[in-house]
């Protein structure tokens, strides 16, 4: 993939890093380079602010009427889903996952989302409030100005979408920094958005790694807003970073999401949605179903048709189709997930599939579908985040040792809850803190929902207009008398 986009967007152009610095990008299912690609430093972040806030307070992007930023960011997204099959190509050499969900899932997802924020981009207002006094007082809902995105590594492009299209709805100017790991996709929509005639300076990627060039774009002065999503240790770093110029702040983290069945639950629907629970996107994916909460009338015949399914999750080539799961992300991940099975043989939880590091043609970075049950709540693969094929099936006895059991962590991202009681939906629903409840489905998205965490899984939420306007404008109150 020689032509793979190796070098800094800055101000709609390929630039080389001040220093001359490049990194490597790994294929994972091969081990292969991909492209050696230009690595931002505090330099180079300085020249992409700098180039963010010529284009926020310069006429072209700033004066721009919104029904033509509306069309820019529709015609980006006309662009994406022209190129769909070379982004979705790129996206599974960076990230090893399946072709399949790189271009039949996220792919479109990323389509609609410009989309959904091309509608709102005219649609932005302030409103006028009928204070005491002989006085107008009207609000403008401005931008907040220069936008700092860092994202993480396991839906590189589906995730910059979440907040480089509603930044760009309501006036922003963007720096995106990409996680080290994958960076191509971001570097590639950059050039679209030059392409479709975003003016220069709108939209600008710095590809690099978390301390330098991450650390270098949260600490940035001029940076007025850092929407992040990566993990909790990290979305500390990036907080107490902010605080030094108390810059706007946004954190999507980590999280250790219950599914919990109960026995009066459609089984197969259940361990099926268990298994994309915790399978799909090889469990690299922040609202994972990684504890699967099983009643116990229920729990063995559970128990033995999760694992059945799990070992029938095809290992191999993430371009071939019949795979399911991809190659993880990095050889550090790998390792990472290897210790936690370890960690979880050595606390005593019984590995009743996979659990093996595997291979396709002796290379990549492969792990079978994994899992564990007589899971204890208070065992390391209960309450960290593994961030890749494993599950920890606990049993619980009634919905409040359930509510207990799922709340038992110190994230709270997401959840799912199977029953077939209506009443047991809803209190599962209202007890369980978590951003997202699925009641008899799980991963369900859309551009219009907001996504986020309560607890450590973070603050702000992605996706939906509420959280656009949240995140990304400010509101201004203009008080003007009328009597004088
Ligand atoms: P990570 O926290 O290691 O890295 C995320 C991003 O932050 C990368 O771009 C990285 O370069 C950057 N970074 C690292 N150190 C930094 C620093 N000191 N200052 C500024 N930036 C820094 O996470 P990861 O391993 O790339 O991704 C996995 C994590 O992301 C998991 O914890 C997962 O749950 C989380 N995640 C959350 C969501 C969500 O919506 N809540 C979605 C996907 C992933």
């Amino acid at each position: 993939m020689s032509d793979a986009p190796d070098r800094l967007w800055i101000a709609n152009a390929w630039v080389d890093a001040a220093d001359g610095a490049t990194f490597d990008t790994i294929n994972p299912a091969t081990g292969e380079v991909i492209a050696s690609v230009a690595e931002a430093k505090s330099a180079d972040v300085d020249r992409a602010v700098q180039a963010a806030r010529d284009a926020a307070t310069g006429k072209a992007w700033r004066a721009m009427n919104p029904h033509k930023r509306s069309r820019l960011l529709w015609k980006l997204a006309d662009a994406i889903e022209a190129n769909a099959d070379e982004l979705g190509a790129l996206e599974t050499a960076d990230n090893g996952k399946p072709y399949f969900e790189a271009r039949k899932v996220d792919l479109p997802s990323v389509v609609e989302n410009f989309r959904y924020f091309a509608g709102m981009a005219d649609k932005i207002h302030g409103a006028t409030i009928p204070v005491a006094g002989p006085f107008l007082n009207y609000t403008l809902r401005e931008p907040v100005g220069v936008v700092g995105i860092i994202t993480p590594w396991n839906f590189p492009l589906s995730l910059a979408s979440w907040k480089v299209a509603p930044a760009l709805a309501t006036g922003n100017t963007v720096v995106l920094k990409p996680a080290e790991q994958t960076p191509l996709t971001a570097l590639r929509l950059g050039e679209l958005a030059a392409e479709v005639g975003f003016p220069e300076g709108v939209l600008n990627v710095v590809p690099g790694y978390g301390e330098t060039a991450g650390a270098a774009l949260v600490r940035h002065p001029d940076v007025d807003a850092i929407a992040f999503t990566g993990s909790t240790q990290v979305g500390k770093i990036v907080m107490r970073d902010a605080a030094e110029t108390l810059k706007k702040v946004s954190l999507e983290l980590g999280g250790k999401s219950p599914n919990v069945v109960f026995a009066d639950a459609d089984l197969k629907a259940a361990v099926r949605g268990a298994s994309t629970g915790i399978f799909y996107g090889k469990g690299e994916v922040c609202a994972a179903g990684s504890r699967v909460l099983v009643q116990r009338d229920v729990y063995d015949d559970f128990v033995e048709q999760f694992a059945g399914r799990a070992e029938k999750m095809t290992v191999g080539d993430p371009m071939d189709e019949n795979t399911r799961l991809g190659a993880i992300v990095s050889e550090e991940q790998l390792e990472r997930v290897l210790g936690y099975i370890q960690k979880g043989k050595d606390e005593g939880a019984r590995l009743v599939a996979g659990g093996e590091r595997t291979d396709v043609d002796g290379k990549g970075n492969f792990v079978t579908a994994t899992v564990f049950a007589d899971v204890e709540p208070g065992m390391t693969i209960a309450q960290e985040e593994i961030f890749g094929p494993v599950a920890a099936v606990i049993p619980f006895d009634d919905i409040d040792d359930a509510i207990r059991k799922a709340n038992d962590t110190i994230y709270g991202l997401a959840s799912g809850v199977w029953t077939r009681d209506v009443g047991t939906a809803h209190r599962m629903a209202a007890e369980i803190k978590a951003g997202t409840v699925w009641v008899n489905t799980y991963n369900q998205y859309d551009s219009a929902s907001p996504f986020g965490g309560y607890k450590q899984s973070g603050f702000g939420r992605d996706l939906g207009w509420e959280s656009a306007l949240d995140k990304y404008t400010q509101v201004k109150s203009v008080w003007v008398a009328l009597d004088r």
